[in-house]
């Protein structure tokens, strides 16, 4: 899961960014851009160390490719530019001088207001979503905000990710997988969690025991999973 659903957030987030592109809807894009480049470029890092990983002593040798992508993921954190640099055109160009963040709330509530997904689920994400958009605004009307600046990019773009997850998935009822990726993200993401207390969710295990089957799920089956 931790290879799965940081790929499959990037891939959302990447095809959303790439339909805003198509569409000339720059203001989106405006946030989009540095959104990406911020947590997917992170994020491919623990991703090939993973994948890596999974292949034991298999995945440090040249003779399989994981060796290379590991070394090539520490470039995009330079090419794409660095983190910080990254989030702080975010936080005080992107959101601060052209208010971007208000173009990504509009188009995602958009999405999430026509999604068949179970009411209850529907407005946790709403709420994720306007959470992480006013503490993007807070902080970048804030001149001492910087230092949060990469923990607004996150939040954002959890928040955006979670959003699009589950409405891909409920827009193929058929195989709604997505949704369920959708609420690993605003658990493990968005939602607070105690390190030091035991946790285990009846969702979970059903839920990723379905998605690492590799077959697709029903939307009334993820819906029931969605609010358990
Ligand atoms: C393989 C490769 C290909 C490249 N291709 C291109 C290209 O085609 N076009 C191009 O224009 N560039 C290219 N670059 C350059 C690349 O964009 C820069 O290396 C990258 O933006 C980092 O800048 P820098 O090396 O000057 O590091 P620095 O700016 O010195 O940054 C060093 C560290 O300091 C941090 N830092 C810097 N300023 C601040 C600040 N104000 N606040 C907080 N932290 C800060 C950075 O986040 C970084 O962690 C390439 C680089 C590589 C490695």
């Amino acid at each position: 899961m931790k290879l799965m659903v940081p790929t499959e957030q990037a891939l959302s987030m990447v095809l959303f960014a790439a339909e805003a592109m198509g569409a000339g809807d720059e203001t989106l894009l405006r946030a989009l851009t540095p959104l990406v480049k911020f947590r997917a470029c992170r994020d491919n890092i623990a991703v090939a160390t993973g994948a890596m990983e999974a292949r034991g002593g298999n995945g440090y040798i040249e003779e399989w490719v994981t060796a290379r992508l590991v070394r090539d993921a520490q470039v995009g954190l330079l090419w794409e530019g660095t983190s910080n640099i990254i989030a702080l055109d975010l936080l005080q160009r992107a959101i601060g001088r052209v208010g971007a963040q208000r173009a990504l709330a509009q188009r995602l509530g958009e999405r999430l207001g026509t999604a068949a997904l179970p009411a209850v689920y529907r407005e946790r994400l709403g709420a994720a979503l306007d959470r992480a958009v006013a503490l993007a605004g807070d902080v970048a009307r804030d001149p001492t905000g910087e230092p949060e600046a990469r923990s607004v990019a996150s939040a954002l773009y959890h928040a955006a990710s979670a959003v699009l997850l589950a409405w891909e998935g409920a827009r193929s009822p058929g195989d709604a997988r997505r949704a369920l990726i959708s609420r690993l993200v605003l658990e493990h993401r968005l939602a607070p969690r105690d390190p030091l207390r035991r946790e285990r969710r009846s969702w979970e295990e059903p839920a990723i025991d379905r998605l690492l089957a590799g077959k697709p799920i029903a939307l009334p089956d993820v819906a029931s999973l969605l609010v358990a």
